[in-house]
């Protein structure tokens, strides 16, 4: 049966010793603590990969926020899957909204970025969501099912099987305003119904799906309570240990 994660996006915060000091205190509050089954998920910058990696336990993956759409070579700047890997990461964050609004990134590179993602053994952590105009227009069923078949649909099964999928409605990130429960349980079943006709019963309920959008300690037990929200992308509140466990203690 699909797994239940809940992963923290650190986004551009915290200096390498901030980090230092936030992955440290998270993993003194997770060694401590009955999971339930949750695995857990940290998402760094790409400086605090490697530190972070050696700092945390088994019961703490690692995950990149992004990663390069070319294997190697004259492309300033970028960081590659490999170079990830490299680190002992076993995730990478990918299509973020940040980044498709603010970087351009098109399904057209993400396909490439998640090719090379699973060729490097990385399990990507796939998202998704439409802005407030389009829910508002009611188009969030076609804009998250094409977001999803443009980036996935063209893998095989046994691929897509790899894949963590995150719903994030573009107007609850960061907003304080979090999609109500019953939203949330109403796209993931969408979310899931949309795999089956693809993939089959087996796959669709082998595949997590994540929601994140301003989840925090006070909603995420609604949030997780349905049955097919399989737990969370955790932005602002992934910056502070106690609200983070918070989160992780809500299934
Ligand atoms: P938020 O961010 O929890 O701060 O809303 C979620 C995300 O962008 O992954």
């Amino acid at each position: 049966m699909r797994k239940k994660i809940v992963a923290g996006n650190w986004k551009m915060n915290n200096t390498l010793e901030e980090g230092i000091v936030l992955a440290g205190q998270i993993n003194d509050l997770v060694e401590k603590t009955e999971l339930n089954g949750v695995d857990v998920v940290i998402g760094t910058p790409f400086i605090h990969l490697t530190e972070v990696n050696k700092l945390v336990g088994d019961k703490i993956g690692v995950a990149a926020q992004n990663c390069a759409d070319e294997v190697s070579g004259a492309y300033t700047g970028e960081v590659s899957a490999a170079m990830i890997k490299s680190t002992g990461s076993k995730y990478v964050i990918l299509g973020h909204s940040e980044r498709r609004e603010y970087y351009g990134e098109t399904s057209e590179k993400l396909v490439k970025k998640v090719a090379l993602s699973l060729q490097n053994g990385l399990t990507p952590i796939f998202c998704f969501g439409e802005v407030l105009e389009e829910r508002q227009s009611e188009k969030h069923f076609d804009v998250v099912k094409s977001q999803i078949a443009e980036g996935l649909f063209h893998l095989s099964p046994e691929d897509f099987g790899k894949i963590v999928l995150a719903y994030e409605p573009v107007w609850a990130i960061g907003t304080g305003v979090t999609a109500s429960s019953a939203q949330a349980q109403e796209m993931h079943a969408f979310i899931r119904k949309t795999l089956v006709a693809k993939y089959g019963q087996e796959v669709a309920d082998n595949t997590s799906i994540l929601y994140g959008g301003s989840c925090k300690p006070s909603n995420a037990k609604e949030l997780f309570e349905n049955a097919d929200v399989d737990g969370g992308l955790i932005g602002g509140a992934s910056l502070n240990a106690e609200d983070f466990m918070g989160i992780i203690t809500a299934f």
